[in-house]
Parts: structure tokens; C-alpha cells; sequence
């Protein structure tokens, strides 16, 4: 298929100092947690995005000096460090795309928990994190050193094989930006004071990188231009304006956004697709050099937009290179349904915050690249002449019957309710979730494409329509349910007193029932669902306090950036918030609370309580069906297993790769086998 005329722009060659991207699409630097500690997993994948048609692919923050030891990201301290990299670079390069290296000292927020350094910043302060210790002042000398450093390290870039060094002053969490920043920047000496004065590192750093490297590679900044916090940071129509005013022919290339991180990378609960044009879009205006911004762009129309705007010269991307490291040539071969959405989750930011290898809602395949050999686009054709019988068409049984359609398996997917989805179907409905529906209608469209894959709504279906189906596999993804009697974290058993008052659970919410206010939403499950609940019934007008024996509301999104955002929007909204209580007991006319330190109790008034505290997987079909693991036979049915959240449940993005799991690995049931289903990164035994 050939390229649509309304997209043939998004296609055209950008050059970047002496280099030349293929085409207009940019991707930026993002974590996944896979860094120093699982380089041929982050080489993979960076070279499965070059695969896709990125023309330009960043790696993840590059520690290159010891004072900032970020222990988790990919590291350039010295030679030692070259090999690694120059795997990521030939991956990369194997595809005909860039590769960009991202050098960054994180200054204050450096935790240097492996080296045991000292961390340093423009003024002396406490650190970013809330680690033990004191960021010390730089004195010049420090200065000279970090421009030595970061000097050495374009250096080892380049010999590795990197075509664009970048610079980096985005987010809060970098010493050129603290330079830059009158927060942290209280300097009397050349650095500090007038703007000149704070960007004269950031003007040193870029001279002398292109001075070292530039008549090979491309120098490239990448600069956040607004914090998103008023007059006490960064503005883009004052400060962040000025830097670029001050700076703008310097580097070859420009990659603005909005820190800080939370900014940057804001869900779709808080924002829409495109949200930073706003801040960035001045940018263009004052530099002759390629623009790089982000906004999550997942349309096409958009993208070219912006081009045909001149509000950007390359589209940049980090999350929707993630769900679909495929974008760019999936809009170059004019296969644009084909495009599988970001949906603004940020799991992917939540997994690489724990430090281990990124997961992606949408796409199954990220982070398995290198270690189970998954490709995002090829999957091995069917192997056996099966049969296969998908209950429950949410999303472990869409994504099961997917890959397995295309791997060219006959497949029957029967769905009880009116609509295919299950849960993101649900849960979309709730406010600033919408975007979950895209997990069902990327994968309902595949589907529909597929003769081989018949779905079927409105039949829920028992053991004797799985005995009757006439498959000889059968995979039950029927999903969970939320529990109703209390048990969660702090309780263990269920809470006594439920039978006395009206009680419900997110799926009662959720199929609309009618509750009476006031409210007690007991939150013993920690992710978005408490907060959301809480969120819809006091948009109904419901007076709603919020219990949870966390600390703070919603407390697993601080991983996903979200933590601040929700507590601050429930208290605008007039949620009252009780943490650190566990729901002692229930009694007619409200609840009884039990601080989690001394045990003290108090007690609510309520009408109607609704239980957040966790999801109970729908284990009884499957159950039903081992117990009859003897007639299975006379049926033709050789094996049943369960997927999803009805075998053990967990995020969305838990439940898709479970049924891309077993659609891959049809046949072969690990659990069955003894040997480790997956390739290991085992470190090396260094020395004696
Ligand atoms: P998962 O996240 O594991 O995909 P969901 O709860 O989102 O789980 O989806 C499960 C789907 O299974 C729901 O759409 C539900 O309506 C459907 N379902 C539940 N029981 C049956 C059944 N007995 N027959 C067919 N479909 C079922
Ligand atoms: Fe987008 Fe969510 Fe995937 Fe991250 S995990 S790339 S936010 S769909």
C-alpha cells in the first residue's frame, strides 16, 4: 500500500548537523527500566522501533560521571561502558534509523546510591529525593570538571557509534536546567544571577560538544521551556522564551517540552493528545533548526497538522512508540487502522519507576523482545490444526483471539454481554478514561478483519456449551469481580457488620446503580479505581469521604506520575480524604475506622459504603471444568486453561499479555515444563 497524499510530509528527510533523518519521526528519550541492567532487552527494543520507521531513536537518560549514579538507567563513565551502548547503536543502525545518545547529570536529584558520591548543584540544597544527605554547592572547579566530563563522554558517544549527542537540560532532574532555574540557582559569581549568566553552562556545554563531535554527529538539546508552575519556574513566554532566544542557532536541533516529569508525561486522565503545542509551539518561531516536541500524538491528521503548521519539524514520541513501535510505517504503508494507541496509562512509566523492564497496556510485546523473542508484528503461524474456544471477550480473550487469528488458528470468542470489552468497556465509562476503549476497539477491528475468528455476543456460556463447542482448546477469560466483603490488604478476613448497611463494589458503580449519599469509599486497593470512584459519585452531587489505610490516596500512582493530580482534584472537588484507617466494622448508619498506628477508632456517618479493595478472579467455571477433566476427552477438547484476570488478576496490561501469552505459546504450557521460559541477562563474574 502507498503512502496517503495528506501524510507524504510526515515522510520527508530532516537534517540534524552533518546527519540526515529518514523521515520526521523522533523517538525521544524514555525510560524502561531496563538500562545497564538489561542492555541486550534495551538494545532489542530500541532496535525494534528503528524496524518500525522511527527515523531517529533515542536511548533512555545516559548517567556519564559517578556524581550522578542513577544505578538503574544506561551509564557512559568510561570505555567500560562503550560496548554496551554500541550494541543498542548497531540495532538501531541495522534498520537505516539514527541512534541519539541523552548524556545527563541529574545534579540534586542525582541519589549516586552505588558510587556513594556526594550529589552537587548550582546552590547548595537538600537533595530532590528523600534520601539522607546534602546536594553540595559547585564551586568552579566542579564546573570545569562537569564540562570535562560531559566533553569525554560526546566522545565515547560518538565512538560508539552515535549519530546525535544530545544535551540535556529537560525536567527538573538535570545540572544545566538547575543552572538555568532562579529556584536552584542563587549564584553571584558568572553562572548565576541574569539569565546570560544561568544559561552559560548550557551555552558551554553545547560549544564544546559540537567543538568535539560535531563535524560527525548532530548536537541536539533537549530543553523544557515551560514547568507548568507559574512565575516561580520556568515560563514559555518569558524565561523559557529567552534561552531559546539566546540560544536558538546553537545546537542542530531542538527537543522541547514541559517539565517537570508528571508535566511531560501526564496521563490521559489529565490531558488530551497535543497538550504541550501550547507551551512548545512558540519554539519554532525562533530558530532556524529542526523542532522536536510530544504531546502522546497518536493521529496522523495531527501530526501532519502540526507539520503543515510549521509548529514542528519531527514528531516526537515516547509513549506511542511504546504501543506501537510500528506508527511511522504503519502511516507510510497507509495501513492506519492498523495503528495500536497509546491510551495514556503510564504503566510503562510505572513498571520502569520499579525498576523493571517496562510493560506497555497496549502492546504485549515491549520488554519481551530480546528475552521470549517476541516481534510486535510476526508471530510464528499456527503450529497444530486446533480448534479454540475463547470465553470472555475482555481484554485477555480479544488479545488471545487476535494473535491467534493471525497465526491462522480457527477460533470461536463467545462474549456475555451486549458489547465485547469486558472491562475496559466498564471502565472507560469513568471519568478521564475514555482512552481505555482503544485497548478494545484496536483489537475488535483486527478481529473483524479475520475470517478465521468468529465472535459471538450475548452467549454466556456454561460447561455444557464448552463441552458442546466442538474445540479441541479451550481458554476461559472470563475476568474478575470486585470483592464485597472487605478483604484487601488490611483485612484478611472479611469485615463484620457489611450485612447491615447498603454496600457496593466498582462493578456496582459502574452498572449504574443508585446510590444514597453520604458515601464512604474504603480504598484498600491503592491504584486509580478508589480515587475514580470516589471522583464519579461526588460528581453526582453525593456527599463522599474517602478511607484508605495508605498514607495517601491512590498510592501505586505515584509510580504512574498521577498521585498528585488525584488527591489535589479530589480535594478541589470536596472529597473528604481519610488516610491511614482500615474499615473496622460496618454498622447500620455508617462505619467504624481504626487508625493504622495506635489502632484508635472513629466512626463515619454513612447511608452506603463502597468496597475498593480488590479483584477477585471468576475462578468457578474453570474449576468446574478440572473437576471434569475426565470427560474432556469425549468432548474432543485436549486442553482448557484459564487467561487473565480470571487466572490471576492485575492491571489491563497484566491481562492482554496473559492472552498474548498463551496465544504465542499455544501448545507448549510452561507451567508444564521445567526449564526458565525466558532468556536471562546473568551478569558477568568479574575478576577474582
Ligand atoms: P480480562 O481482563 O481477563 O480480559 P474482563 O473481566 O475484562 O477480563 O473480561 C471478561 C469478559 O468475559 C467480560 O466481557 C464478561 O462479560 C465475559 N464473560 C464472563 N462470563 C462469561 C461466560 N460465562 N461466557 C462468556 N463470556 C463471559
Ligand atoms: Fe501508552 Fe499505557 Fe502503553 Fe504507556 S503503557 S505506552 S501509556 S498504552
Amino acid at each position: 500500500m502507498s503512502t496517503d497524499a495528506r501524510y507524504a510530509r510526515l515522510f520527508e528527510p530532516v537534517q540534524i548537523g552533518p546527519k540526515t533523518a529518514k523521515n520526521r519521526f523522533y523517538q525521544v528519550p524514555h525510560c524502561n527500566g531496563m538500562g545497564r541492567n538489561f542492555p541486550s532487552s534495551m538494545a532489542r527494543m530500541r532496535g525494534i522501533k528503528a524496524e518500525g520507521g522511527w527515523a531517529v531513536v533515542c536511548t533512555e537518560q545516559c548517567d556519564y560521571h559517578w556524581t550522578s549514579d542513577s544505578v538503574r538507567e544506561i551509564r557512559l563513565w568510561d570505555d567500560q561502558d562503550i560496548p554496551m551502548l554500541a550494541r543498542m547503536v548497531g540495532e538501531v543502525h541495522e534498520h537505516g534509523a539514527l541512534a541519539s545518545l541523552q548524556l545527563v547529570h541529574m545534579g540534586y536529584y542525582g541519589r549516586n546510591l552505588y558510587s556513594r558520591e556526594s550529589s552537587m548543584s548550582p546552590s547548595g540544597r537538600p537533595p530532590g529525593t528523600d534520601f539522607p544527605g546534602y546536594a553540595r554547592t559547585m564551586d568552579k572547579q566542579d564546573i570545569a570538571n562537569l564540562r570535562r566530563w560531559h566533553r569525554n563522554a560526546a566522545l565515547r558517544g560518538k565512538k560508539a557509534g552515535y549519530d546525535i549527542i544530545m544535551v540535556y537540560a529537560g525536567h527538573d532532574i538535570s545540572l544545566p536546567f538547575h543552572f538555568l532555574s532562579r529556584r536552584h540557582n542563587q549564584r553571584n559569581d558568572e553562572y548565576g544571577g541574569s539569565m546570560e549568566n544561568r544559561a552559560r553552562l548550557l551555552r558551554e556545554l553545547i560549544e564544546e560538544t559540537k567543538e568535539a563531535v560535531g563535524d560527525t554527529c548532530g548536537v541536539s538539546v533537549r530543553l523544557a521551556v515551560d514547568e507548568l508552575m507559574g512565575e516561580s519556574g520556568l515560563t514559555c513566554d518569558r524565561e523559557g522564551r529567552d534561552i531559546i532566544e539566546m540560544l536558538g542557532e546553537l545546537p542542530d536541533l531542538w527537543d522541547v517540552n514541559c517539565s517537570d516529569w508528571s508535566n511531560d508525561s501526564v496521563t490521559a486522565r489529565f490531558a488530551e493528545e497535543g497538550f504541550q503545542e501550547d507551551y512548545t509551539g512558540f519554539v519554532k518561531q525562533l530558530t532556524s533548526k529542526p523542532v522536536v516536541g510530544v504531546g502522546r500524538y497518536t493521529s496522523p491528521d495531527r501530526m501532519a497538522a502540526l507539520i503543515k503548521r510549521g509548529v514542528l519539524d519531527m514528531i516526537g514520541a515516547a509513549r506511542p512508540s511504546i504501543a506501537d513501535p510500528f506508527l511511522p510505517n504503519k502511516i507510510q504503508e497507509g495501513r492506519i487502522e492498523e495503528i495500536c494507541e497509546c491510551i495514556g496509562c503510564n504503566i510503562c512509566v510505572g513498571y520502569s519507576n520499579n525498576s523493571v523492564p517496562i510493560r506497555c497496556t497496549q502492546n504485549p510485546t515491549m520488554g519481551e523482545e530480546w528475552r521470549r523473542g517476541w516481534h510486535p508484528e510476526h508471530i510464528p503461524p499456527r503450529g497444530t490444526d486446533d480448534k479454540i474456544l475463547i470465553v470472555g471477550a475482555g481484554p485477555a480473550g480479544l488479545e488471545a483471539a487476535r494473535v491467534l487469528g493471525k497465526r491462522g488458528y480457527d477460533v470461536v470468542l463467545a462474549e456475555a454481554e451486549r458489547e465485547p470489552g469486558g472491562r475496559v468497556t466498564r471502565e472507560a465509562k469513568l471519568p478521564g478514561l475514555a482512552s481505555w476503549s482503544r485497548v478494545r476497539d484496536f483489537r475488535t477491528y483486527q478481529i473483524s478483519q479475520m475470517a478465521n475468528v468468529n465472535l459471538y455476543l450475548e452467549s454466556r456460556l456454561g460447561i455444557d456449551e464448552v463441552f458442546a463447542s466442538e474445540c479441541s482448546m479451550v481458554a476461559i477469560a472470563i475476568g474478575a469481580e470486585w470483592r464485597r466483603d472487605g478483604v484487601g490488604r488490611a483485612a484478611r478476613d472479611p469485615v463484620p457488620g457489611l450485612a447491615a448497611m447498603a454496600v457496593y463494589t466498582p462493578d456496582d458503580v459502574m452498572a449504574g446503580a443508585e446510590i444514597e449519599g453520604p458515601v464512604v469509599v474504603y480504598d484498600d486497593d491503592h491504584y486509580y479505581m478508589g480515587g475514580i470512584i470516589a471522583e464519579q459519585l461526588r460528581a453526582k452531587g453525593l456527599e463522599v469521604t474517602l478511607v484508605t489505610p495508605g498514607a495517601v490516596v491512590s498510592s501505586w500512582t505515584d509510580y504512574t506520575l498521577e498521585q498528585g493530580r488525584i488527591q489535589a482534584g479530589l480535594h478541589e472537588i470536596g472529597v473528604e480524604i481519610i488516610p491511614l484507617h482500615s474499615l473496622h466494622q460496618a454498622q447500620a448508619g455508617g462505619v467504624t475506622l481504626s487508625y493504622a498506628y495506635t489502632g484508635a477508632v472513629q466512626e463515619v456517618a454513612a447511608a452506603s459504603l463502597v468496597l475498593v479493595t480488590a479483584l477477585q478472579p471468576n475462578e468457578a467455571l474453570y474449576e468446574m471444568l478440572l473437576n471434569r477433566q475426565r470427560e474432556w476427552a469425549d468432548h474432543g477438547i485436549q486442553r482448557i486453561t484459564a487467561i487473565g484476570d480470571c487466572f490471576g488478576s492485575g492491571t489491563i496490561a497484566h491481562a492482554v499479555w496473559s492472552g498474548h501469552k498463551f496465544a504465542r505459546t499455544l501448545g507448549a504450557p510452561e507451567y508444564e515444563r521445567d526449564e526458565v521460559p525466558f532468556r536471562r541477562e546473568n551478569m558477568e563474574i568479574a575478576g577474582t
